[in-house]
Parts: structure tokens; sequence; C-alpha cells
């Protein structure tokens, strides 16, 4: 818990600097209580008590970001995250839901926020000391740290919340490349025969070829998305 909390306490700082507050330590302070108070009336774990005070944080950050901006949510450019060693099945299902994910298996903290800076991405990790790095702190990398032991659907979950993300196309989930439809006699020879007999809508990846159709599997994942994310 000690170490989650002062995660906590960077992020907290870093999101009420980003606002502007004045007394940032007593602002983090007073979150910590909020979180505190919620775990309590709604019987929750104090850790997850914080990550609804962080969302609440965050969607008042983000309604200054547009405020200032002046563009309403949806003109805003689309998200590029990337994904640390620890996220490559997150990073899977965004491309499933229509986002654009990297997955970078093993660069070091500071090869990650450089790429983040230069592709103006948004981080998402497991490791919470990257919350003390300088370009965080500061808000140059929008980061989204995800508590350690969340299953895949808890952390899909929470970075869809965070980022009021909605569904988009699929993407080809291997490698995030945008899927068009073919017709089904031009790639039979790539397709299980019995597949082939029900099913009609096949898609290809415009960037690796992989071959995807809306069978079981597809089904599969998209019931357990968030449902933000499967309304269309
Ligand atoms: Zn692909």
């Amino acid at each position: 818990m000690k170490r989650v909390r002062r995660a906590y306490e960077n992020l907290f700082r870093g999101l009420l600097e980003g606002l502007g507050a004045r007394r940032v330590e007593q602002g983090v302070q007073r979150l910590f209580a909020q979180a505190a108070s919620l775990a309590q009336r709604e019987s929750l774990s104090l850790t997850r008590a914080l990550v609804r005070v962080n969302e609440e944080l965050w969607r008042k950050r983000r309604r200054m970001q547009r405020r200032s901006a002046g563009a309403p949510a949806d003109e805003l450019p689309p998200r590029l995250f990337l994904c640390d060693g620890g996220l490559g099945g997150l990073a899977r299902w965004l491309r499933a839901a229509g986002h654009r994910a990297v997955w970078l298996a093993s660069v070091s903290d500071k090869e990650l926020l450089e790429q983040a800076v230069e592709e103006q991405a948004t981080v998402l990790t497991t490791d919470s000391t990257l919350l003390e790095r300088r370009l965080v702190r500061d808000g140059q990398v929008p980061l989204l740290w995800l508590p350690p032991l969340l299953k895949l659907e808890e952390q899909l979950a929470l970075v869809v919340e965070h980022f009021a993300l909605r569904a988009g196309e699929p993407r080809c989930m291997d490698c995030g490349g945008e899927l068009r439809a073919v017709a089904k006699e031009t790639v039979r020879d790539r397709i299980p025969p019995r597949t082939y007999r029900w099913l009609d809508d096949y898609y290809l990846c415009d960037h690796c070829d992989r071959l995807f159709w809306r069978g079981s599997h597809w089904r599969n994942i998209r019931r357990r998305l968030p449902t933000q994310l499967t309304d269309r």
C-alpha cells in the first residue's frame, strides 16, 4: 500500500499542478481524505477509491483542456497510446476497440517518455516510478498508471473511463493497421471450410495482411469490452 500511496501522491500532485491549484500539498491530502471517505461510504478498498478520485480529477482536467483548446471532445485528434512492456494484451484490445496503440515490449523509461513526447502520445504503464519523471509531472506526457494485478478487462475499463473513449472501427489486433472488407472468394484458401460456409464478412489488415472475420472470437472480444465500446 505504501508504494501505491506514493504513486497516487505523485499523480495527484501533477494533476493539481496542471489544474493550476495553488496549495498543491494540501490538495493532495484532501484527495486522500476524499478517497478514504468514499471507501468507507461505498465499502470499497482504498485502492479502488483512489482510482475513482483520480478519474474525477482527470475529467476535470480534460474539461479544462477542452475549454482552453476551444474544441469539442469529438474534434480532438485520436490519441496514440504507448503501452509499456507489461501491457501487450491491453494494446491488442485497444486496437480491437478501434484505437491506436503501440506495444513497446522492451524500452527504457527514458526512451518510452521521449517517444511519447515526439509522437504526442499517451503512456499506459504499470510502473509507478514513471509518475516521478519530470516530463510526466510537468504534464508534457499524459500518462495513466494502472495499478498492478488488474485483470485485462479491468485495465481496459479503466483506460476507457479515464479517457472517455468511444468505440471506433476495429483495427488489426496484431499491428493496429486498418481493416478493409474483402470478397470471401478472394481469400477462400485462407478460411477454414466450415467457417467459409456460414460466414460472409471478412477483413484484411492493410498493413500486415492478416485475415479477420466476425466469428465467435470476434463476438467474444466485443462482448467483453466495456459498454461504452459496444454501443455501435
Ligand atoms: Zn495487421
